[in-house]
């Protein structure tokens, strides 16, 4: 896959140049940054950064600062070992699997260099929903997001005089010597004017293409017009480096906060605006599921799905992060017809549905930590798993919409982050890192993943080590 827009040749004159240029600030790019200037203090070698990045300073640009950056991490901080084979299945033996034996090799490493950052990790056990990850029900996150992420890496690099930071600057182009060696970026600054960043060696950390809605329609297809922004630092993202596939998540529509996602559609159903079930909301564990309820939500369903559910599983879950990211409370009646009354449904057909669900249901225990095979049988679509019948009032609905989180694609890369060209040869000077970088690549079709908790991991401190040397560092770690 080619590097998006026209090279530029030859560089003339005197100019400053920089030992690594990194387009981007989000957690690819502040891991690239902190990374390159310890390790050149370490061997005593004064290299010189410059980190573009298109948002303005304090401001919440890209997807870092936003996420709550859910890690698929057991007690001991170790990636689950089941993520590759998950991989491999969803994409039906696309995904890179070096790539991915790779991210749980360094995951590790990376969240203890995170530690070591000041960056507090909580740990969660839980209870309730089936995760299928290979970590024990338990997964990790950073306090205060994946902003205080940010914040803790900039601490650090700030530190350094040999780093300059450039707010309001955008990337618009690479410079190339004639002979095809990646030697900076042009870009364009807050005044509008152009100028060229000379550097020897160039990082792509610039995201995926969330804001850019040529691209979307062109790799993604229609009506992604109706797809707002989960959270408004994406609105950078457009796309310097390429390329398509989407992932997005239910929202409550009434939240007045970004990221208000409904994660709990495996224990009720989830009904169009007609109150018709239209997906399997039991299918699989609530990680393999929830962008494709979402993708249809969008693509067939208008853009309007509810929630709907009652207090036996209310009761369990809340307080708790399946449904209390929304800032809203939930739609609440004694009635199923009063609950679609304050939903906007119609009650006699949301009341049909429920009933005819309620009916179709066999006898089987509901276990919320299996897939416990409590079943209907035949409805248009059954729900497979955690079929349990919604009786016991209150009766409680989210009115949900789809809303964009990150894309999938990108440049392919090696190993050691080096963008390959068509050809599969190294470019030389060109590195590409976190949700840019290739997975899939373009022969897979568009089809959502369940890579929830994976996107953050794909900013390891791998990405900077092969700058060092021009062999490749792959048994790197291994030797340290
Ligand atoms: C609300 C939300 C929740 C999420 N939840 C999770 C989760 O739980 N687990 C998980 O693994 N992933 C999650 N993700 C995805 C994950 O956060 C991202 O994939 C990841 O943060 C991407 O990191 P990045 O450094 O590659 O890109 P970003 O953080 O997007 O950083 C890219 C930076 O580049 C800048 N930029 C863009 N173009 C240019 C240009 N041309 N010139 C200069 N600068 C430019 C942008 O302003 C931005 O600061 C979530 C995403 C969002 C938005």
């Amino acid at each position: 896959m080619s590097v998006v827009s026209q090279v530029v040749s030859s560089l003339t004159g005197s100019h400053h140049e920089y030992d690594l240029v990194v387009v981007g600030s989000g957690f690819a790019g502040s891991m690239t940054t902190l990374n390159f200037l310890e390790e050149c203090k370490k061997i005593g070698k004064r290299g010189k950064v410059a980190l573009i990045e298109a948002g303005k300073e304090g401001e919440r640009c890209g997807a870092s600062r936003w996420t709550m950056a859910y890690l698929r991490l057991d007690k001991d901080n170790k990636f689950d070992t089941d993520w590759k084979h998950e991989m491999k299945r969803v994409s039906e033996g696309l995904a890179d699997q070096e790539y991915c034996a790779k991210m749980e090799q360094e995951v590790p490493i990376t969240a203890q260099y995170l530690l070591d950052h000041g960056v507090k990790l909580n740990h969660h056990d839980e209870k309730n929903v089936l995760l299928e990850f290979n970590t024990s029900q338990h997964f990790v996150f950073p306090e205060g997001g994946g902003h205080a992420i940010i914040n803790a890496l900039f601490d650090h690099i700030r530190k350094f005089d040999n780093v300059t930071i450039m707010w309001q600057t955008q990337a618009e182009q690479l410079l190339t010597h004639d002979d095809g060696r990646v030697c900076g970026v042009r870009v364009r600054k807050a005044d509008g004017h152009m100028t060229k960043v000379h550097g020897k060696k160039v990082m792509l950390a610039c995201g995926g293409f969330e804001g850019n809605r040529e691209m979307l329609g062109k790799y993604v297809g229609p009506r992604t017009e109706h797809l707002e922004l989960i959270a408004p630092g994406l609105k950078y993202n457009t796309g310097f480096g390429l390329k398509m596939g989407l992932e997005c998540e239910l929202v409550d529509t009434r939240a007045k906060k970004p990221d208000a996602v409904i994660w709990g559609h495996n224990y009720g159903i989830v009904v169009n605006e007609h109150c018709k079930r239209f997906y399997d909301e039991g299918k699989r564990h609530l990680f393999a599921t929830f962008e494709m309820i979402a993708l249809e939500t969008w693509r067939d369903q208008n853009q309007k799905s509810y929630f709907v559910t009652d207090s036996a599983i209310m009761d369990r879950f809340r307080p708790g992060w399946v449904y209390d990211t929304t800032d809203q409370e939930p739609e609440k009646s004694d009635t199923i017809e009063g609950l679609a009354e304050k939903l906007g449904l119609d009650p006699k057909e949301l009341k049909k549905t429920v009933d005819e669900f309620n009916a179709a249901i066999n006898d089987k225990d509901f276990n919320l930590l299996a897939l416990d095979g409590k079943r209907t049988h035949g409805l248009s679509p059954d729900k497979t798993n955690w079929a349990n019948p919604i009786n016991k009032p209150p009766y409680y609905g989210y009115p949900m919409k789809a809303q964009l989180t990150f894309t999938y694609g990108g440049l392919k890369c090696d190993l050691d982050s080096r963008v390959l060209a068509t050809t599969g040869v190294p470019i030389p000077g060109l590195y590409c890192a976190g949700e840019l970088s290739g997975l899939f690549y373009n022969e897979c079709k568009f089809i959502p993943v369940p890579s929830s908790q994976t996107s953050v991991c794909r900013s390891t401190r791998i990405n900077t080590l092969h700058m060092f040397s021009e062999k490749p560092i792959r048994r790197f770690t291994e030797a340290e």
